[in-house]
């Protein structure tokens, strides 16, 4: 169903960070729990791209992943599952606490579009998620939000601004944050709202960074960001 969807490209892939771990070639070699392997089975894909070959293990073992990949690289699952994973494996929630994993994109399409790739994954274990972005009524975010309701939340930066001033929610116990679209979100002038944003998360989050270029943004960005000895990784067609 999924063939030909994601672009077909030789890759080169580049690596670097500390004790990297092996990448994996196979879905069974993930290791996810057999929850997530059913349903990723079911996708009947071929193999897993080589974003998600090295993302997976890299952000299963809690290790903080710098991925630069192009469009089409099949990024969203290399962060959309171990963030599943990282969810599940958190204490019960009390009330009044907001998500635990958080991935910021650019543009409301490209949030609405992860958020689907979120609940098609998140039904097996009943994660409950919410989308938030802007230029639409605010109520029924607000209501997917509202404090104990939502474990992943996928935001665009100005939303979520504002949903943090009010008070609708809070990220004081988020600890998995996903960058997505850097270089993009970066060009569209969201820096002071991302930083604002992680600043509020826990300091002992785990956090990944996707990007398509590598531009001096990004990589002061993830420096900054990205501080818990990362795995690096660059995919990139060759020719
Ligand atoms: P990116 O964010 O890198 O641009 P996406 O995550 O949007 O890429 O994935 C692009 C397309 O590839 C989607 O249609 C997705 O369902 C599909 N896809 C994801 N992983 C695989 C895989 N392992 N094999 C084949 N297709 C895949
Ligand atoms: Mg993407």
């Amino acid at each position: 169903e999924n063939e030909g969807t994601m672009k077909r490209m030789e890759i080169r892939v580049t690596r670097g960070g500390v004790d990297a771990p092996k990448c994996v070639l196979t879905f069974t070699e993930a290791s996810f729990p057999s929850y997530v392997t059913e349903d990723l089975l079911r996708e009947k894909f071929e193999a897993p791209s080589a974003a998600q070959s090295l993302a997976w293990p890299s952000a299963l073992s809690g290790r903080d992943v710098v991925a630069v990949a192009e469009t089409g690289s099949g990024k969203t699952l290399a962060y959309v599952l171990p963030a599943i994973v990282h969810v599940n494996a958190q204490p019960v929630l009390a009330p009044g606490e907001g998500p635990i994993a958080l991935v910021l994109a650019p543009t409301r399409e490209l949030a609405c579009q992860i958020e689907l790739e979120v609940a098609k994954y998140a039904a097996s274990s009943q994660l409950k998620h919410a989308c938030v972005y802007g230029g639409a009524p605010k109520g029924p975010q607000v209501k997917a939000l509202k404090s104990g309701e939502c474990e992943i939340c996928v935001a665009t930066p100005g939303r979520l601004i504002d949903f943090l001033e009010r008070g609708v929610t809070n990220l004081r116990r988020t600890t998995f944050v996903v960058l997505d679209e850097a270089d993009r979100m970066l060009d569209m002038g969201f820096e002071p709202q991302i930083r604002r944003i992680v600043s509020q998360t826990r300091p002992d989050r785990q956090t990944l960074l996707f990007t398509a270029t590598w531009p001096v943004e990004v990589r002061e960005i993830a420096r900054t960001l990205v501080r818990n000895n990362p795995v690096e990784f660059r995919v990139s067609g060759a020719g």
